[in-house]
């Protein structure tokens, strides 16, 4: 049983770093009780967690990998348990891998990026349908997917397999979209550029925003709560009418 007078519920994948962290945060400032999910840094996980109930909401942190249904059916399980409800949900959990040439990309590295980023995205939004549908009873919600401008740009030298994979995102994006459209739930798509996060460092570039940034029309990389305020204008009431649509977060690029 839902009851209306509690806070929205949102959901962040890999909340606990980063762009997912940031919503988090903002996401408690603005009222929602969050949970998030994360692999593993516990500890980075544990201080969200701190800082939402320190804004007066509730959350929820759960180990939970995106390429992993089990571990999914389990945090949705523990969210029904916990809440009762789920508003949004924000398909941001991504990956990617060392700096390669095409010809370098090893077949286990390209499973596990579009396991995490293409195929986990498309597992928690069958959750979130039979939660948030009118079909199956709901209230009606709203699901931002975390793409990349990569998925323009194809990101050569670097991460072809990454940049598939939010294309995969991008198409997934579309057809949920009007799939759903008529029953209660909006779906949209945000594309952030070039944001200091950890994440380059994983392609071994820590410092990739600030050797680039020159090519960005606006000459500077995005902060993660840039992203994050994109994320929860889509997510919200003001964006009523908008669903299928791609917002780009990227300075210009
Ligand atoms: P980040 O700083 O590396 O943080 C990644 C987050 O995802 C962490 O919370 C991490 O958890 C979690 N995560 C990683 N693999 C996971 C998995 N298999 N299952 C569940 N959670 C997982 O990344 P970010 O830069 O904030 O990126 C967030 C999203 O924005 C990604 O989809 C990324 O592709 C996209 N994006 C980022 C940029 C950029 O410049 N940063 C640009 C374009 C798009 P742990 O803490 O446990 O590791």
């Amino acid at each position: 049983m839902t009851d209306d007078s509690q806070a929205p519920l949102i959901l962040i994948t890999g909340g606990s770093r980063g762009i997912g962290a940031a919503t988090a945060r903002l996401a408690a400032a603005q009222g929602y009780d969050v949970a998030i999910t994360y692999v593993s840094d516990e500890s980075a996980a544990l201080a969200v967690v701190a800082d939402v109930e320190a804004a007066g909401r509730r959350a929820l942190a759960v180990r939970a990998d995106s390429a992993d249904p089990g571990q999914i059916d389990g945090l949705f399980a523990a969210i029904d348990r916990e809440f009762g409800r789920i508003d949004v949900l924000v398909n941001n959990a991504g990956v990617l891998a060392q700096q390669s040439r095409l010809e370098d990309l090893s077949f286990d590295r390209m499973q596990r990026i579009f396991a995490v980023n293409a195929i986990g995205p498309i597992l928690f939004a069958q959750h979130a349908i039979r939660r948030m549908s009118h079909r199956y009873g709901g209230r009606g919600g709203s699901v931002i997917n975390v793409s990349s401008a990569s998925a323009r740009l194809g990101s050569p030298n670097e991460y072809v397999d990454y940049a598939a994979s939010k294309g995969a995102l991008e198409t997934f994006t579309t057809g949920f979209a009007r799939e759903v459209a008529a029953e209660g739930i909006r779906v949209n798509c945000v594309r952030p550029g070039h944001i200091y996060t950890d994440m380059h460092a994983s392609g071994g570039e820590p410092g990739r925003v600030d050797r680039v940034k020159e090519s960005i029309p606006m000459k500077r990389g995005g902060q993660p709560d840039e992203v994050a305020r994109a994320i929860l204008w889509l997510a919200g009431a003001e964006a009523s009418f908008i669903t299928g649509t791609f917002l780009d977060v990227t300075g210009g690029k």
